[in-house]
């Protein structure tokens, strides 16, 4: 591939299985997140041609940091996976304005200036990826805020794609299901709850399962390669049938 490749949160979850695809493909990775002993643990795991970046998305001097040291490492940008996402339940009746508020801050207004920053560093031809989910149409209960800033995400990827296209740069959103990761370790505590939340989650899903980061990575690198040159202002969804076809989940079978 021989491309330059710069994720946010790429020390957990799809990100870092994302980050290690790339690199499999022969990029070089560039990657930011937040948590200093994940950030290390990715170094280790990654090894020391990855650049690895402790940056907060919200943090715009930050960010314009670690965009103009990847660049100075590695050359201009090929491929941007704007990952980084956060997902509290934010029920109605019980919701804070800070806790709404942080999560469109990260999830949608982030996602908008790090592509503004990235802009004059990405080549002609460059490929974006958004990170949304299947909670931007799914209407599940306590996600309001995630819900959505993960349409947004989807939205400003088609805006973003009209503005774009001059430059023959592509952009597009990987929409994934529910995906064995961290991010659900806010909603529980003990390994019982863990497992019972599996159980729950995966009787919603045609295929019976919670999906692996790598099958979310897969379709970035699908994303990010020529293989998808045609491709433009769509999104992938990555969900083992739960929402095209609900009616296949285990949980409609007795
Ligand atoms: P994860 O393992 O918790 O990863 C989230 C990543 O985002 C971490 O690397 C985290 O870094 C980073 N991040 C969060 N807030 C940040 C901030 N303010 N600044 C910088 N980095 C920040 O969860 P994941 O499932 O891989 O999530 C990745 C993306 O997939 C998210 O956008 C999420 O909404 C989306 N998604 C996940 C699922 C799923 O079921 N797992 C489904 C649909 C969509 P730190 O740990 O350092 O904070």
């Amino acid at each position: 591939m021989g491309k330059v490749a710069l994720i946010t949160g790429g020390n957990s979850g799809i990100g870092l299985a994302t980050a290690k695809r790339f690199l499999e493909e022969g990029a070089k990775v560039a990657i930011t997140g937040r948590n200093q002993k994940t950030l290390e643990t990715t170094v280790q795991e990654l090894g020391p041609g990855v650049l690895v970046m402790k940056a907060d998305v919200t943090d715009r001097k930050a960010m314009k940091k670690a965009i103009a040291a990847t660049v100075e490492q590695f050359g201009n940008l090929d491929i941007l996976f704007a990952n980084a996402g956060i997902g509290p339940l934010t029920p109605l009746g019980s919701t804070s304005i800070e806790v709404f508020e942080e999560i469109l801050s990260v999830n949608v207004t982030s996602t908008f200036f790090i592509v503004q920053e990235c802009l004059p560093y990405l080549n002609d031809g460059a490929s974006i990826i958004f990170n949304s989910s299947v909670q931007n149409v799914n209407g599940r209960p306590g996600l309001s805020a995630y819900a959505a800033s993960k349409a947004a995400v989807r939205t400003m990827a088609r805006v973003m794609a009209s503005e774009l296209s001059p430059r023959g740069i592509r952009i597009n959103v990987v929409t994934p299901g529910a995906v064995d990761t961290p991010i659900w370790d806010a909603t529980v505590t003990t390994d019982e709850d863990r497992h019972t939340l599996h159980k729950v989650v995966e009787r919603g899903i045609p295929l019976g399962r919670m999906g692996d980061p790598l099958e979310v990575a897969n379709a970035v690198v699908f994303l990010a390669s020529d293989e998808s040159s045609f491709i433009q202002a769509t999104e992938i969804v990555i969900d083992g049938g739960a929402t095209g076809a609900p009616m296949g989940a285990p949980i409609y079978k007795q």
